[in-house]
């Protein structure tokens, strides 16, 4: 059996915290699908097109990794393609804390997926989309926060689309 896992995330923007742990997991996994989560609820800087061009850019030669984007449960996602796996980055203990529920109550749900967990490597452990997108928001360089595959000038955020209409 094909094992697909499913990297479910806001990603808003992917950082090279998020890239490790693709790279990692391509060892570990035949098919990882990165699924970008519309919460039309939640506010994005980054709107989903861009999201997920984006990813795509830094996996355009990797057979093995496919972006996609869901709505609902992750767990109904994962049924929907096969996936037998959820993975996860650990970063802090707070990440502990609050996988550990979602984990949890997802595990109940569905015995049939498994969460897998990746530990973040030390460099990447301060590394989280809100304090990039922050840097990005405020004009500094997030360069090096992201793979080097994305060029951040070349993507906008809603807002800033919004103020160009
Ligand atoms: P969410 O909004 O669900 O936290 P994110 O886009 O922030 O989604 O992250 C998706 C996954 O990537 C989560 O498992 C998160 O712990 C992991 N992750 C985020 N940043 C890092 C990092 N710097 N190192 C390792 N894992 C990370």
């Amino acid at each position: 059996m094909k094992k697909i896992a499913v990297f479910p995330g806001s990603f808003d923007p992917f950082t090279i915290g998020h890239e490790a742990i693709i790279r990692r997991a391509m060892s570990l996994f035949d098919e990882i699908i990165i699924a970008v989560g519309a919460n039309a609820l939640k506010k994005n800087f980054y709107s989903l097109e861009t999201r997920k061009e984006m990813i795509n850019t830094v996996f355009k030669n990797e057979q093995k990794v496919r972006v996609d984007h869901y709505e609902g449960l992750t767990v109904d996602y994962c049924k929907k393609r096969g996936a037998h796996y959820l993975l996860r980055g650990l970063r802090t203990s707070s990440d502990f804390e609050f996988e550990r529920a979602i984990g949890q109550v997802n595990k109940s749900m569905e015995p049939g997926i498994e969460s897998v967990f990746l530990l973040t490597a030390p460099e990447h452990s301060f590394i989280n989309s809100g304090i990039v997108r922050d840097i990005i928001q405020n004009g500094g360089d997030a360069s090096k926060f992201v793979p080097a595959a994305i060029n951040l000038k070349d993507y906008k955020g809603i807002e800033d689309q919004d103020m160009l209409t």
